[in-house]
């Protein structure tokens, strides 16, 4: 396989194959069918590009989504590889120019839309040049059951009969036996070797919070560990991305709509757009996603439950296909389960169908209550056996759990006692011994129940209503304005006869996680340096008129930021810099490399552990200097200075006083609108900064906060 691995290294840059692709790659090179099913970000798309070249002929690409084919032809273009694409986005002389390229033998790789292959005009085409071999992408569009089905993707089956002799490679991310036994028989794969790579995706770090404001959570989540990045917030409805949007907008970060009810023009615009520019927010419903191989999406929130663990697990997929670490969040609560059930019931299905969805509900609300390893649970689910991950929540703050038996029954004999008639905040109003009006309107503080229930709070309270909901010992009905009600499973409880041991949501206070894609690449990179090859790969784009990471990945922007390669031989060393890319690119990427490489004192990004850096402010900080001299000293600039001296109150090694040189009053100022705020926005910046009227700066507020938090 010499050949193909000179392939790999001269023309793509990358140093060795993942995983089966050099499997993969012999078998199809040698002329046999085979299946790949591969995760999201894998590496698919390499087992038939390589086989293409290495085969007389021009290989034919059939995909569904012609909005991506010109990126991906862009994409090879840029390494070398001489490559066009067909379908209708092409004017008539523009197709016709690309039929005369591939008649003349002068195409590697040609991308065709299923519809267009299928003309018999085509196919009459095809039978006249060298067909090096087909590749299916996406190939579990045959499924018809499958959320993604494609009618003509039932007539690719057709190429068996008509080029017996020309090797198909099927491919997709979609896992499951049933799809994979549909893909064999509608494509006629007879003798094709399978090729199951493991699921996982380890890059991928899972985290399900308790719902508590779906925006303003996703906003922390944001503004703690991806600023600046490009990522998709997955809603249910067209409303609700309309309206999140809008929201995020608002606050300055830069989020576009994409839904099934926005015109075609727009939904490509801003498709478009999501994958050209860097730091895009796309909000969504699911209509946006297959196929994007943006692979710098860095995180993928869905702030509504998703429909099942198999559309999670697809949507979630869209994050790092670089390998770089990204991020999968989700919140969750209540009211997801009761909508979701609500779904199911009103649906026009059979009672099998329904019966089918319920049960795949439950599964999704298990992984969302589960304290057990989120990707455990993930890959069981696929079928694959793995151990603890140690990067998802669970693995990295195991939750605690704790017997609920009593509080549950005390719940469950307040619901028999109000005869089903009440909602959760009313029970929990009993419970918790508050006379509101409803409460003394129906006569509630006479019960036996009221006000028994103090040893939870309001907050866990509700969070053991929803696991109740969401187990099924406690049933939520929207026929009657959710009313609590019993279930089959309610009396176990009830009787003494089961224990109920419940998770303790933790509250919901943001943990301060160093921002990861510096981890990744094993160093630490500077921010103002790979901004600077940022910068240089976004004027080339752009001059181009193709996507960023067509130029080059951030991961291999990262690697120049780490390595400092100090010739053009040894840029060309570095993972994703091919031939052809060096020749293009080269000389411009050093020279930039050269201007920072030398630059003394580096500036870093923070991490918690960063002790050195923290302990160089805080002399200078004894040493009687201002946060300003500091930041001058150090050539800091004042927001890192800020974050330094937040950690260090944090740790108690500096007070406020100490640090800010605020007045007695201006401290109790702060303070002061720091207690009046609603227990949810303490503890974040934005609503203490309003609050103030903008008087104190977020650096401030940030140090006082840590005093008061520590
Ligand atoms: P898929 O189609 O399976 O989602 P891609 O083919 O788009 O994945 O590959 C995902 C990313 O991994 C791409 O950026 C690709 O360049 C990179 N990649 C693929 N194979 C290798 C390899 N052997 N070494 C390094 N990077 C690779
Ligand atoms: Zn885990």
């Amino acid at each position: 396989m010499d050949a193909a691995l000179q392939i790999l290294q001269t023309t793509f840059g990358y140093s060795s194959f993942r995983g089966s692709q050099a499997q993969i790659i012999e078998q199809v090179a040698g002329g046999r069918d085979a299946l790949v099913l591969m995760p999201t970000g894998g590496g698919k798309s390499l087992c038939y590009q390589i086989p293409a070249m290495l085969r007389p002929g021009t290989g034919l690409v059939v995909s569904p989504l012609i909005a991506l084919m010109k990126d991906q032809v862009d994409a090879l273009l840029q390494v070398g590889v001489r490559a066009a694409f067909l379908n209708s986005s092409l004017s008539a002389p523009q197709a016709r120019e690309v039929e005369q390229q591939l008649l003349a033998g002068e195409l590697e790789l040609l991308y065709v839309a299923p519809e267009r292959l299928l003309m018999p005009g085509m196919l009459a085409l095809l039978e006249r040049v060298e067909v090096a071999l087909f590749a299916i992408d996406e190939a579990h569009c045959v499924s018809r059951w499958g959320h993604d089905f494609r009618p003509e993707y039932l007539q690719l089956g057709v190429l068996a009969e008509r080029f017996p002799q020309v090797p198909r490679i099927a491919l997709t991310a979609t896992a499951d036996a049933l799809t994979r036994q549909e893909m064999v028989a509608q494509l006629r794969l007879h003798k094709a070797s399978q090729f199951v790579s493991s699921f996982d995706r380890p890059n991928i770090r899972y985290t399900v919070v308790p719902k508590q404001n779906a925006k303003q959570q996703f906003l922390d989540f944001y503004t703690d560990h991806h600023q600046g990045d490009a990522g998709i917030v997955y809603c249910l409805s067209r409303k609700r991305v309309e309206e999140t949007a809008e929201w995020l907008k608002k606050r300055g970060i830069s989020a576009l709509p994409y839904h099934a009810g926005l015109d075609a023009r727009t939904r490509e615009r801003h498709q478009e757009r999501f994958l050209r520019e860097d730091g895009l927010v796309m909000v969504a419903t699911i209509a946006f996603g297959m196929g994007i191989d943006k692979p710098d999406v860095r995180f993928v929130a869905h702030l509504e439950l998703p429909k099942s663990l198999e559309g999670y697990y697809q949507e979630t997929g869209r994050a790092g296909r670089d390998g770089l670490p990204a991020d999968a969040f989700m919140t969750y609560g209540l009211q997801d389960v009761v909508m979701q059930r609500q779904f199911i019931q009103d649906s026009s299905g059979s009672p099998e169908f329904k019966r089918l969805e319920g049960a795949r509900l439950e599964k999704l609300l298990g992984y969302c209550e589960s304290t057990q390893c989120r990707r455990q649970l993930l890959l069981a689910y696929f079928g694959e056996a793995s151990g603890p991950c140690g990067n998802c929540d669970a693995c990295l703050a195991p939750a605690a759990t704790y017997d609920a038996t009593v509080p549950a029954q005390k719940l469950l004999s307040t619901v028999v006692r109000t005869r089903e008639r009440f909602g959760a905040g009313h029970l929990l109003d009993i419970l918790l011994g508050k006379l509101t009006p409803k409460v003394t309107q129906n006569g509630h503080q006479t019960l036996s129940t009221f006000g028994i229930g103090t040893e939870l709070d309001l907050k866990q309270w509700r969070s053991l209503v929803r696991q109740m909901v969401a187990s099924g010992h406690l049933n939520s009905d929207s026929e009657s304005f959710g009313a609590i009600k019993l279930t089959p499973k309610s009396a176990a409880i009830l009787k003494g006869q089961e224990r109920l041991e419940l998770r303790q949501d933790v509250g919901l206070k943001r943990e301060r996680r160093k921002k990861q894609a510096a981890a990744a690449t094993g160093g630490e990179v500077s921010e103002p340096f790979f901004e600077a090859l940022r910068e240089l790969r976004g004027r080339l784009a752009r001059e181009q008129n193709v996507p960023a990471y067509v130029i080059f990945h951030d991961s291999t922007l990262r690697e120049m930021a780490t390595a400092k390669p100090r010739s053009l031989e040894a840029l060309g060393k570095i993972s994703g810099v091919g031939r052809t890319k060096l020749e293009r690119f080269g000389r411009e990427f050093l020279e930039v490399i050269l201007r920072h490489a030398g630059d003394a004192p580096e500036q870093r990004p923070l991490t918690p552990d960063d002790s050195d850096t923290f302990e160089a402010t805080l002399a200078l900080i004894l040493e009687g200097h201002s946060p300003d001299e500091v930041a001058q000293k150090r050539n800091l600039k004042l927001s890192t200075v800020e974050q330094h001296l937040a950690e260090l109150i944090a740790r108690g090694k500096l007070t406020v006083e100490e640090v800010l040189g605020l007045g007695v009053d201006e401290l109790e100022e702060i303070e002061t609108a720091y207690t009046s705020l609603s227990p949810d926005d303490q503890g974040r910046l934005r609503p203490l900064f309003d609050k103030l009227g903008g008087r104190y700066s977020y650096g401030v507020l940030r140090c006082v906060l840590a005093g008061i938090d520590g």
